[in-house]
């Protein structure tokens, strides 16, 4: 919510979210969406359900939120769209599930852990050109299958160094959850996207952001980038990645 509003997106103008999987720190932001986009304050508000779509849990979550924010919801009712507070959720698997307006999002399953935690990646093309994001996940074999041509690959990335690597025990469990540069290096260098970008960072003991690079570069020479914040990525015959600049951006309106 901090960067759309950085970027004076208007909470209301995001009317669907697509969710990864159900670890709470990829799904705690989602109420902050729902309801003040439902708010609406500093731009206006959200008149109609927000739709969420994800794996199994999704439904759950949808049908608890307004009860656990019934309060809430109860004193806002009479100044706020009674349709804008409703969440409409869909618990999806593998395939193409979103067809609209020329966008297309296709779901893939990856693997964060194994068969307890359904998680998935996301494919989203549109006019002839693509990014595929990969969600929580350990090296993929299915990922590196339905990246296969992509223009950019959003890809997670984990690394420890120092004391933290003789913890062989702690490697080998964020070993089964997440994925190490050299092994990103293969994935990248199997899908040969025209820019592979790191998110997620999940670095452990004394390793630095800016080790994820060398250390991917034993498997793959290609465009990389360490994602931050903010970065734009313009995806046409060119590629362009823009830095957020403070400066630019001015304040909200009122
Ligand atoms: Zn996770
Ligand atoms: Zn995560």
């Amino acid at each position: 919510m901090q960067r759309l509003h950085q970027l004076q997106i208007p909470f209301a103008d995001i009317t669907g979210m697509f969710l990864t999987h159900h670890h709470s720190d990829h799904v705690v932001g989602f109420i902050d969406l729902w309801l003040t986009g439902w708010i609406g304050r500093p731009w206006g508000k959200r008149s109609i359900p927000l739709k969420v779509w994800g794996p199994e849990g999704t439904r759950q979550m949808a049908e608890h939120l307004p009860l656990a924010f019934a309060t809430d919801i109860r004193v806002r009712s009479g100044n706020y769209p009674a349709q804008g507070v409703k969440l409409e959720a869909t618990e999806i698997s593998e395939g193409l599930v979103y067809d609209q307006g020329g966008v297309k999002v296709t779901v893939f399953e990856v693997d964060h852990g194994g068969e307890a935690l359904m998680a998935f990646g996301y494919r989203i093309d549109y006019r002839g050109h693509s990014a595929v994001i990969s969600g929580d996940t350990t090296f993929n074999e299915n990922l590196i299958r339905h990246a296969q041509g992509t223009d950019v690959l959003i890809h997670e990335v984990t690394m420890a160094a120092g004391a933290a690597v003789e913890n062989e025990e702690m490697i080998r469990r964020i070993g089964n959850n997440h994925t190490f540069p050299q092994q990103a290096g293969e994935v990248f260098a199997r899908t040969k996207p025209r820019l592979a970008v790191y998110t997620h960072l999940l670095l452990f003991g004394s390793a630095r952001a800016e080790d994820l690079i060398p250390a991917t570069r034993t498997k793959y020479q290609g465009p990389l980038e360490v994602g931050e914040d903010l970065m734009q990525i313009d995806i046409g015959e060119d590629l362009h990645i823009k830095r957020f600049a403070p400066s630019e951006g001015g304040q909200p309106p009122d």
